[in-house]
């Protein structure tokens, strides 16, 4: 791959042609990493980044996460596609998650919630699905932590732009690291979201 690129760029430069971005890509991972590795050694021009024909949502998101986020890490790479079968919508917010994972670049909400466990006392996933839902137009960049307990809850709500630890179907809102109110849990979504407008400025969610 990496000779075949090299043999054409050389072709273009011969016709005075220098206007080049290069791509490598493989739906192999890892071959994609070492063929880009290689060509960063043997040229300066801007390198498109991608893990083609990736597969399916879950599988495809893991492939191209790997194969372009450790690239990035490396400083390697200038543009990216991720390339999912499936709504060309989730390769889009993929992309954004890669490059806020690196903290590259920042759009939009980045939501932290915890794995649930037995001292998990709110329907933790059915609220983080319900804010994920009406924050997906959210310009941001803006932080929402929603946690199941209040034993190690608050440390990450704390944290975040706006936050909730849940306790005995309940939860404490949380924003800029201050404790704002104790609501229901069948509250919890709606006092999120009237805190995450406040810290929005006013931006319609
Ligand atoms: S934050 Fe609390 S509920 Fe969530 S996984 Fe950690 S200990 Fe369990």
């Amino acid at each position: 791959m990496v000779e075949s690129a090299l043999k054409h760029i050389r072709f273009c430069e011969k016709n005075d042609f220098t206007d080049l971005v290069i791509s490598l890509k493989s739906s192999n991972a890892q071959q994609m990493i070492d063929a880009n590795r290689l060509l960063s050694e043997k040229t300066n021009y801007p390198i498109h980044l991608g893990v083609t024909q990736a597969g399916p949502l879950k599988t495809g998101v893991i492939k191209s996460s790997i194969g372009i986020g450790c690239l990035l890490e490396e400083g390697i790479g200038n543009t990216i596609r991720v390339s999912l079968t499936g709504n060309p919508v989730e390769e889009v917010v993929a992309g954004w998650e890669i490059l806020k994972s690196l903290d590259i670049r920042h759009r939009g909400r980045n939501i932290i919630s915890c794995p649930t466990c037995g001292r998990t006392e709110v329907n933790l996933s059915k609220l983080v699905s319900q804010v994920e839902k009406a924050t997906v137009k959210l310009e941001g960049p803006i932080t929402i932590a929603i946690m199941g307990c209040v034993v190690n809850g608050p440390g990450e709500a704390k944290n975040a732009d706006v936050g909730v630890a849940g306790g005995k179907k309940c939860g404490v809102i949380f924003r800029k690291g201050k404790i704002v109110k104790r609501v229901a849990e069948k509250d919890i979504v709606t006092e999120l979201l009237n805190e995450i407008r406040k810290v929005s400025k006013g931006k319609k969610i």
